[in-house]
């Protein structure tokens, strides 16, 4: 074992001295780097849009080496093989090697229509916490898409608003998260089936257990903000523990002095997303939406700021306002962490 040099004794000694005469935490060595702001640097504006562009057939991907252009991700096209619609299979290689220490789960459930039942897929990754790893905190996006019609929704149903946005959020995570380690375990769940009545959710909540699920952060369209405002929607609902969650991620708004405004809903909360699901079973969500509904708070969004191509082929990414979008992400992977307890 090497001795330790003398100096080094008179370099602690004189920053113990600094850290007394200045009055200042241990923490704020400057070698002891506070995790949240090295995580909120570390975020970054063009690999969220790259997703997005991915996602919503705007850039060739590559899936098992060939390339790929994904126009749609409506479901009855993503689980059936047709080689336009293979963002689940896109999804699930990234997350492979985002995550070599994830545990991944391809999480299948039974859909019923009027002509036969299928079997689709949700894709549960989950980054073990190390303390409290039977804790978990839930971000989680809906990877589908859908058109008004149809007949059009096998073609282009690009859905760059609606929800790249919010699945570019989760594999942002994905590239950040396993950089550091967390108290509780953060679970990124990619749902599909949301625009066919939330059945991806629904079907997960049936077969997994709510033990240990300390709060959930559902991202559904967060990219339109066609007046500039900045101004976006928490739906948080009345159960206390959506409260929690709902607090959390304003006060990182605040605190990490993100440009953003925002509707606070409770009462008059949406039920049309996957957090839903997480509320029927009594569990704290809250979903983060564009403004798209006319809620009339006060000091919240000035009406509604609505989507012309929402659920429509022209949902594609130059639509959408990506600063104030990546700010809503970069929300949320900072509440997902903080939530988790960051270890240094
Ligand atoms: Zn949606």
């Amino acid at each position: 074992m090497k001795p330790i040099k003398k100096n080094v004794y008179y370099f602690w000694l004189i920053l113990l001295v600094i850290q007394f005469a200045c009055n200042l935490p241990i923490r704020s060595l400057p070698f002891n780097r506070p995790t949240l702001p090295d995580l909120l640097a570390s975020t970054n504006q063009e690999e969220w849009a790259g997703w997005i562009r991915r996602l919503s057939g705007a850039e060739t991907v590559i899936i098992a080496g060939e390339p790929a252009l994904i126009t749609t991700r409506y479901n009855y096209a993503m689980f059936t093989g047709q080689p336009n619609a293979r963002a689940f299979d896109y999804i699930l290689e990234q997350a492979s090697a985002l995550a070599p220490q994830g545990q991944i789960e391809i999480d299948p459930y039974p859909y019923t229509d009027a002509e036969r039942t299928y079997t689709w897929n949700n894709l549960i990754v989950t980054l073990p916490g190390n303390t409290r790893p039977q804790e978990s905190i839930l971000l989680t996006a809906h990877l589908d898409s859908i058109v008004t019609r149809r007949g059009n929704a096998l073609e282009a149903a690009p859905g760059a608003d609606d929800n790249a946005t919010g699945v570019a959020t989760l594999l942002e995570g994905l590239r950040l998260f396993p950089r550091y380690r967390f108290e509780r375990s953060i679970r990124l769940i990619f749902f599909s089936g949301e625009e066919l009545g939330l059945a991806g959710s629904r079907a997960y909540l049936q077969d997994h257990d709510t033990t240990g699920m300390v709060g959930v952060i559902n991202l559904d369209m967060f990219g339109y903000d066609s007046n500039g405002d900045r101004c976006f929607e928490v739906h948080v609902g009345t159960l206390p523990n959506s409260d929690i969650i709902g607090r959390s991620f304003t006060d990182t708004i605040q605190t990490f002095g993100l440009n953003l405004h925002y509707d606070y809903l409770t009462s008059g909360a949406t039920d049309r997303s996957d957090h839903t699901a997480f509320w029927e079973k009594n569990v704290g969500a809250i979903t983060a939406v564009q403004n798209f509904f006319d809620d009339k708070l006060p000091d919240g969004c000035l009406d509604v700021d609505g989507t012309p191509y929402y659920h429509k082929p022209e949902d594609t990414i130059e639509k959408l306002n990506l600063s104030y979008g990546f700010d809503i992400a970069r929300a949320a992977l900072l509440t997902t962490a903080r939530l988790a307890g960051p270890l240094d």
